[in-house]
C-alpha cells in the first residue's frame, strides 16, 4: 500500500509539482492550502508523513505543528523559504523531523522524505555498520580499527550518533560538551569535527556519516 503524503503548502503550482514527484516515487499525495484546513484533516485521514510549510494563510506552521504533536507522533518535514529560519525553528523545538528550506529541488524534496519515513519505521536511523562506541573507555572503533579519538571527539561523535538525523546547532553542541561553553568559540567545534572526519575517514574513505548543515551545524546520518 503507498503511503499518503499530505503536502501543506499554499502556492497551488509548487504544491502541485511536489504531489508530482511523490506520486511517480510511488506515494499517494494530497494538498491543502490552507492553515486552518490541516489539523482536522490529520486526525481524520491520518497521514504517514506531512511536509509542512511555514507561512500559510489561516494559521501558521509552527502553530500546527505544535498542535499535532499533541495527539500524533506522524512525521513532519518543515518547509521554510529563508535558512536563517531553521535555527530558529530548531531552538523552539517544535517536534519537526526535518527541515527543508526553499528553494529545494523536489528530488531532493523525495529523498527527505523517503530517509524521515525509514527513520520512523526503524525507530531510529540504520547503524553504521562497523561502528562501534564503548563509552566505558571512551573509544571508538571503525570496521575493526580505533579511530583513536580525544575524550572532546569521542563525545561528539557519541552525541551526533544517539540522534540519527537530528540537526544539531553548534552552540547545542557545546553546551552538551564543554562545562562552560562560554569559553570555548563555535570554530572549535568546527575543528573538532574537522578531525574526527578525518579520523573516520582515514578507517573507511568510503564513510560519509558527519554531514554539515549549511549555515546551521552538524548531523549524523548513514548513507
Ligand atoms: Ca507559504
Amino acid at each position: 500500500m503507498s503511503r499518503k503524503i499530505l503536502v501543506v503548502e499554499d502556492e497551488p503550482k509548487l504544491a502541485s509539482l511536489l504531489a508530482d514527484y511523490l506520486k511517480a516515487s510511488g506515494f499517494e499525495p494530497s494538498c491543502l492550502g490552507n492553515g486552518l484546513e490541516v489539523v482536522p484533516w490529520v486526525r481524520e485521514r491520518e497521514p504517514d508523513l506531512i511536509l509542512l510549510d511555514l507561512m500559510l494563510p489561516g494559521r501558521d506552521g509552527m502553530e500546527i505543528c505544535r498542535e499535532i504533536r499533541t495527539f500524533s507522533a506522524v512525521p513532519v518535514i518543515m518547509v521554510t523559504a529563508r535558512i536563517e529560519e531553521i535555527d530558529r525553528l530548531l531552538g523552539l523545538e517544535l517536534g519537526a523531523d526535518d527541515y527543508i528550506c526553499k528553494p529545494f529541488s523536489p528530488r531532493e524534496v523525495v529523498a527527505r522524505v523517503k530517509a524521515v519515513l525509514r527513520r520512523a519505521r526503524d525507530g531510529r536511523m540504520e547503524d553504521v555498520p562497523g561502528l562501534v562506541l564503548d563509552e566505558l573507555r571512551y573509544r571508538a572503533a571503525l570496521n575493526g580499527r580505533d579511530l583513536d579519538l580525544t575524550a572532546v571527539e569521542f563525545k561528539l561523535l557519541q552525541l551526533l550518533a544517539a540522534h540519527p538525523g537530528r540537526i544539531y546547532r553548534r552552540g547545542q553542541l557545546m553546551e552538551r560538551i564543554y562545562p562552560d561553553p562560554r569559553s570555548v568559540s563555535d570554530r572549535t567545534i568546527d575543528s573538532h569535527i574537522k578531525k574526527l572526519r578525518r579520523k573516520i575517514e582515514a578507517a573507511d574513505p568510503e564513510a560519509r556519516i558527519i554531514h554539515s548543515v549549511y549555515g546551521i551545524g552538524y548531523k549524523f546520518e548513514a548513507e
